[in-house]
């Protein structure tokens, strides 16, 4: 820490991304990416867009907009896009949260959240999930805060009822709850219906899952008009050109080539099921998810030794030395050969166990 970095922000401890390593050629599980390229008209959009660079791109990203809210049934003043839903979240917290006004969310979640409050010195409270790692609804009625839960939560991948998640929003008239949808579209219900009766729901998504565009950088928010006006002044108080003109471009032409990501989607649920069924067959507790990843615990080893077992083996996966997690490991659902690599090295680890 330099002699000027201001006081405020000296406990700040920083998101820590999963790994992307550059030394070698791991099968990369660690950070819930898709192992399929963008559509063909993805590609081109972008490329197209690249020889206009010496533009700024539009402030209103109103044509990527545009697409949005006519796909997703709502008025584009209902939406917000934005560089990677980190950012619409940072946003959020930065909004609607202060010093009187803090935010709860689950004990196991996303963890930019707690950063997010750190870094914008908004009080958090921790709520803890049950046993089954599942969210009980009941626990954030009348929280006396803003409220972001995951749906489906990570890293477990368990996803929560829309009927739940409306109880919540229903007994936090006061408060603003975000739904963190980074990972509906492979499975769970989205609540971006519920935002037309609601006031106080900021539903959030991201272009960097299901539809291929992790290093694209785009998410965005549905909410009604009044909250995406909050935003927008958070947004234009911050940086404009948020979207860069690539990404904008990119991620229309995604919208248009649904049918291509949909096809991904049935595989890479096809390939969830394959892993689920292979790593109980080894031994494994493994959640139920409605995500692109799976939560699991090899009852030979433990967390910590697992991650670096399968890391020595060429394929990374992700592991949080953190309270009630330690045994577990998170591992993304990719392709089939990759899954087939990574039941391989659990083999190779669970046969060097037993001599
Ligand atoms: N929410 C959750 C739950 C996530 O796991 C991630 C990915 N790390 C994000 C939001 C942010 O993703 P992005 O900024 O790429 O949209």
């Amino acid at each position: 820490m330099s002699r000027f970095f201001s006081p405020g922000h000296a406990a700040l401890r920083p998101y820590t991304p999963g790994e992307q390593p550059k030394d070698q050629q791991y099968v990369k599980l660690n950070t819930n990416e898709s192992p399929f390229p963008p559509a063909p008209g993805v590609v081109e959009a972008a490329a197209r867009e690249a020889a206009r660079l010496q533009l700024y791109s539009d402030p209103e990203s109103a044509a990527v907009t545009k697409a949005v809210a006519d796909f997703y049934g709502v008025a584009p003043a209902q939406v917000l896009m934005t560089n990677g839903s980190d950012e619409i979240l940072n946003f959020a917290f930065q909004a609607f949260g202060d010093a009187r006004t803090g935010f709860v969310f689950p004990d196991i979640t996303y963890g930019f959240y707690p950063v997010f409050a750190a870094l914008n010195h908004v009080p958090y409270r921790e709520v803890p999930l049950r046993d089954d790692f599942s969210i009980d609804a009941r626990a954030y009625c009348g929280a006396g805060a803003n409220i972001v839960i995951a749906n489906p939560n990570a890293p477990t991948g368990l996803p929560l009822p829309v009927a739940e998640i409306e109880r919540i929003v229903r007994a936090n008239p006061d408060h603003v709850v975000v739904i963190d949808e980074a990972y509906i579209d492979f499975g769970g219900e989205s609540c971006i219906p519920l935002i037309a009766r609601y006031d106080n729901l900021l539903v959030t998504r991201t272009f960097s899952k299901s539809r291929s565009l992790a290093g694209g950088r785009l998410g965005f928010g549905v909410a009604c008009e009044s909250l995406i006006r909050d935003l927008n002044t958070i947004k234009y108080s911050t940086n404009p050109y948020n979207v860069n003109r690539m990404t904008a471009a990119a991620g229309a032409a995604a919208i248009a080539e649904d049918a291509y990501y949909r096809e991904k989607l049935r595989v890479i649920a096809e390939n969830r099921a394959f892993t689920t069924a292979e790593l109980r067959r080894r031994g494994f507790t493994v959640l139920d998810s409605a995500a692109n990843f799976v939560f699991a615990r090899a009852n030979f080893t433990s967390g910590a030794a697992l991650y670096q077992g399968l890391k020595a083996r060429g394929v990374l996966i992700r592991h949080w030395d953190a309270p009630r997690i330690a045994a577990w490991c998170r591992i993304t659902i990719g392709a089939r050969e990759q899954m087939e690599t990574l039941l391989a090295a659990v083999d190779d680890m669970m046969k060097e166990a037993s001599r």
